[in-house]
């Protein structure tokens, strides 16, 4: 029998619904059982035995066959019962997969007997046979979703609500789908005594406690996962058929091809799995999700997909320069050292520029837009809308929206056009009477609850401050290319995005000293092995499922250059 988060959890958590609880805790049928016994070996369970303690780092995966196993998250205060299993159930959530530490003590209730995997084992079978993959994986993920939703973790977060290091930190944990608790000291007035007994002043905020003991303070990213041991594990001494460098839509697809392909791959990853698209609160035009799926949910699936296949993923890294002049090509990551790889792809994403408007997040996909595609165009018909930026994507988007909004406020914050957009969009603007260029003019504030309702902006000219209602801005201001890093190793274009194939003129193959007899491939730079897919690549659509597409081609030139 399971009975999911009782106890203490019960009193302050809605119940599982009996659909989610199926869906968590699936009964593996005889034929299944028979099909995970024939790849592990069978031990008894005693009662009190602890099969796997919080903390753990690599640990083994039970079937219950007879008798029951309980899954308790112990805490400085006692212990919360998660879990208890009964025969045909299994052990596990994703971090066994992530080959992360355990955030629950798994002990025999009553006696019986199991079969015992280890996560190597485990690993081989979910990437040889699909149904119990589909079993496993669908229950790791279900029981990390409610582990993350009732806060059932590690660690406990104290911050406040107008801190952006708090942010910062509440979305650097929610990004690796890591739980925590949250206490907010603007709103919990006893939390000073919690502070006291840590020895925290309250100017050390935010503060991070770890497994009861550890207590971090205002720590960066970096020092969160190598506290939580987000990276432990990883050789980043041995030469890698292939390094990504960027886990976004365009990074994680490359790991999962590649590494269900048969390749060694490492993942290197600056912040968190996701990237730009992480930050979208829905993707609705991603193939396979009619009714749309967060940008996190579906990076947090492609993450654990990346590591079921044996890709590796080094989580709060940068990759912070490329040694191109000799092979095997290394990357540096900072003071964790150098990773040496045959072939390189990457994936390091844009970011858009972005007024300094305090709750810009929160409006992001609620009213804010980066792009001005027919799917935004429905969202405005007869709104007034606002289209931010002087530039040719800023004059297109105008134009476009003015076709179905019953009025266009460009705001541009210099002088005039002239300087920075084509003539024939300048022409079109002036020509089309819906659209109202503001020039000298900038935003100065977004309100709303929940999605944008009101804009203030001001003319700089003569400091009037004027407010509207609308509910639509379009931020065009560009996106800047991650590739500085690169230190001019790969042919860049006029603004910092990466060549690559039939984008690379015989100048810049000639400049780069391209040495092959070959042209380069579909999406290879000026660098021979090293790849560009994604939001960095000149010519990029900026969309994730491009991204995705363009790091799954990738893998195929990937293995003729390791052939080669
Ligand atoms: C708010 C928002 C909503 C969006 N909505 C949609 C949508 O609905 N549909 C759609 O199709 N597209 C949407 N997009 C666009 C889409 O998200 C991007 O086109 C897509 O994410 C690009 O993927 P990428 O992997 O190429 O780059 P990115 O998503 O930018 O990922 C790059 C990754 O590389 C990492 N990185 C950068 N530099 C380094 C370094 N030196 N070392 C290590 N790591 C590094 C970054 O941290 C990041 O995780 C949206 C974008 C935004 C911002």
């Amino acid at each position: 029998m399971t009975e999911p988060l009782l106890s203490e959890a019960a009193k302050t958590t809605p119940p599982v619904s009996p659909s989610h609880e199926a869906l968590m805790f699936p009964t593996l049928t005889a034929a299944h059982i028979a099909q995970i016994a024939a790849h592990g070996r069978a031990r008894p369970l005693a009662p009190g035995e602890v099969l796997i303690e919080a903390g753990d780092r690599v640990v083994p995966f039970f079937v219950i066959t007879a008798g029951s196993v309980e899954i308790v998250r112990p805490s400085p205060v006692g212990e919360m019962l998660v879990a208890v299993h009964g025969p045909g159930k299994f052990t596990g959530e994703a971090n066994m997969l992530l080959g992360r530490r355990s955030l629950t003590r798994a002990r025999v209730a009553d006696a019986g007997e199991a079969i015992e995997l280890t996560r190597d084992e485990l690993l081989k079978l979910v990437q040889t046979d699909t149904a119990i993959s589909e079993i496993v994986m669908r229950a790791f993920i279900y029981r990390r979703l409610e582990l993350v939703a009732h806060g059932i973790g590690d660690v406990a977060l104290i911050g406040s609500r107008y801190s952006p290091a708090t942010l910062r930190i509440k979305e650097f944990l929610t990004r690796n789908g890591h739980p925590f608790a949250y206490i907010d000291l603007d709103r919990d007035s006893d939390v000073q005594d919690l502070l006291d007994r840590f020895q925290v002043a309250t100017s050390d905020i935010p503060v991070l406690i770890c497994c009861g003991q550890g207590v971090l303070r205002d720590p960066s990213n970096q020092q969160i996962a190598d506290t939580l041991g987000f990276n432990q594990n990883i050789d980043q001494t041995h030469v890698r058929d292939l390094v990504v460098v960027g886990a976004g839509p365009a990074g994680l697809a490359a790991a999962v091809y590649a590494a269900s392909e048969g390749l060694d791959v490492l993942v290197i990853e600056s912040n968190s799995p996701g990237g730009q698209a992480g930050s979208s609160s829905r993707i609705e035009n991603y193939l396979g999700f009619p009714t749309g799926i967060s940008g996190q949910d579906l990076a947090g699936r492609a993450y654990v997909q990346a590591e079921k296949f044996g890709a590796e993923i080094l989580i709060a890294r940068d990759a912070t320069s490329l040694t191109c002049d000799r092979k095997p090509y290394s990357l540096e990551t900072g003071e964790s050292g150098r990773v040496p790889a045959r072939a390189v792809i990457i994936a390091t994403g844009a970011r858009y520029r972005k007024p300094a408007l305090d709750n810009l997040a929160q409006f992001e996909g609620a009213g804010v837009y980066y792009n001005a595609t027919f799917m935004e165009a429905q969202l405005c018909t007869g709104d007034d809308v606002i289209v931010v930026g002087g530039g040719n994507s800023a004059g297109q988007a105008a134009v476009f929206l003015a076709e179905v909004a019953s009025r266009v406020h460009m705001l541009v914050r210099s002088s005039g056009l002239a300087d920075s957009m084509s003539r024939y969009l300048i022409r079109r603007i002036e020509e089309t009477p819906k659209i109202q260029l503001r020039c000298s003019t900038e935003i100065v504030a977004l309100e709303g609850n929940g999605r944008l309702e009101r804009v203030r902006w001001r003319d700089n000219r003569t400091g009037e401050v004027s407010s509207r209602v609308l509910r639509h801005v379009f931020l065009m201001t560009g996106a800047v290319p991650s590739t500085t890093w690169l230190g001019g190793c790969v042919a860049l274009d006029a603004k910092g995005f990466i060549k690559t194939g039939p984008d690379l003129t015989s100048d810049d193959l000639a400049a780069a000293r391209w040495p092959l007899p070959r042209a380069p491939y579909l999406l290879e730079t000026s660098l021979p092995g090293v790849f560009a897919v994604g939001d960095v690549r000149c010519g990029n659509v900026k969309r994730v499922a491009s991204a995705v597409g363009e790091g799954s081609i990738a893998i195929s030139f990937v293995h003729r250059v390791l052939a080669e």
